[in-house]
């Protein structure tokens, strides 16, 4: 760490952590920074890995406007790693040096930029673990009405913070081809997947973390939260419903995830942050050491868009918000260590499908077509039950609130192939 970083600032539990580089007025010399459009102001700020134009060398760089900053020659910062394992003090300190140092200009500070469009983005860092939540009940609901529909929630769902261990390996950056899984689709059959899916998901990278034997209690949940991205869950249905019971979901969905490249911090969502939504009538508050005070959520809109090889200007096909979930980040961080399971800087959480009330807010086509008995109508005439060869799917997210500048979230996107990998 550059010795320019004070050591500490205050961190108010239960407020809002706002400083000036919250600022809506705060601009920077990156002049695309500015545009009212720019998912990357400078009020933003997110963290990814990525390389210079023919060079070998990943570097931990900031994206800020049509811009990175390349945080190790600004900086000396060695990894995006190394700052996911500061503890949330330094963190936010970083956040003030990095905001000064691009809304101040200072002669030769544009030789640390790269132009997006130019450089490769990689996956933001060495994922250790992935875990995957369930914790939109909505998503839950309408997938347990699908196979249940006179029980649809068992009854564990309002206790506990339900997830599977997923496939670190598997995770891959957005852009990378997916390629259609093979598995056991039936009884006596293996064959290519026919019902291909996607999931419309947040993702969470794992701050310092705990020891193993040392949970987390939920006052200091977030201090273990460094940010998050947008991730697609894709899923193999007719694999998954063949293989899930009874220990879950296994080869239906670590075949690929697929996250987006830049990690909006957690101080970057401060002005987003807000009660979660509040439980129906009549369901169990949390327990006691899944009890919140602070507002725990985050107001993050997330999109999910298609295009198909006939269709080359994608759709929007649905769209959710990430407050509508029954449990918050802070929650599922603590229920994952209160056992005493170790959490380790750059390990990943899902947040399971984010679905809403509506038609329009299934996060999934497993939702959106239910099954595939009310297949999706294109604008072109194809319709779509599963995806198909050529499919891509982009997802967005975008933070927006009263008094505050919007930021975005780029996109994580994955196109469909049907090749197998040399
Ligand atoms: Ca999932």
């Amino acid at each position: 760490m550059p010795c320019c970083i004070p050591p500490s600032c205050i961190i108010l539990p239960g407020t809002r952590n706002i400083d000036q580089t919250h600022s809506p007025q705060l601009e920077s010399w990156v002049a695309s920074a500015n545009h009212p459009d720019c998912e990357f102001p400078i009020q933003n700020l997110p963290w990814g890995t990525f390389r210079k134009p023919g060079q070998e060398q990943s570097l931990p760089g900031i994206a800020i406007g049509d811009r990175i900053l390349d945080a190790s020659s600004a900086f000396g910062v060695e990894s995006l790693a190394a700052v996911m394992a500061q503890p949330r003090e330094r963190r936010i300190a970083l956040r003030r040096v990095i905001s000064r140092y691009l809304s101040e200009y200072q002669t030769g500070a544009d030789r640390n930029l790269t132009a997006l469009a130019e450089a490769e983005l990689l996956l933001p860092c060495s994922i250790g673990d992935f875990t995957d939540f369930y914790a939109s009940l909505h998503h839950a609901t309408n997938v347990g009405t699908m196979f249940r529909p006179a029980d649809p929630l068992f009854p564990n769902y309002k206790w506990v913070p339900i997830a599977y261990h997923g496939r670190a390996s598997s995770v891959v950056v957005s852009g990378t081809p997916v390629r259609r899984p093979s598995g056991q689709i039936r009884q006596g059959q293996f064959a290519r997947t026919e019902r291909l899916d996607y999931e419309l998901e947040l993702g969470a990278f794992i701050g310092p973390g705990n020891q193993q034997g040392a949970p987390i209690p939920i006052a200091e949940a977030e201090d273990h939260l460094f940010g998050v991205c947008l991730l697609n869950d894709w899923s193999a249905r007719d694999i998954q419903a063949w293989e899930y019971q009874p220990l879950g979901p296994f080869l239906a969905k670590n075949f690929a995830t697929t996250i987006s490249p830049w990690i909006v911090t957690l101080e970057a969502l401060e002005p987003f942050r807000c009660d979660p939504e509040p439980r129906p009538p009549r369901d169990p508050p949390p327990l006691d050491y899944l009890s919140q005070t602070a507002p725990g959520a985050f107001r993050i809109a997330l999109e999910a868009w298609l295009r198909t090889a006939q269709m080359p200007e994608p759709i929007r096909i649905s769209h959710s918000q990430v407050a509508s979930l029954y449990w918050t980040l802070g929650q599922m961080i603590t229920h994952h260590t209160s056992n005493g399971c170790p959490l380790k800087p750059g390990d990943l959480i899902g947040s399971g499908t984010v679905s809403g009330p509506q038609k329009e807010n299934r996060g999934c086509l497993l939702e959106l077509t239910w099954r595939g008995t009310d297949p999706l109508s294109l604008p072109n005439g194809e319709t779509r039950q599963f995806l198909e060869d050529g499919d891509e799917v982009i997802f967005r997210g975008r933070c927006e609130a009263p008094g505050y500048r919007s930021i975005g979230f780029g996109s994580a996107r994955g196109m469909i192939t049907n090749e197998s990998a040399s």
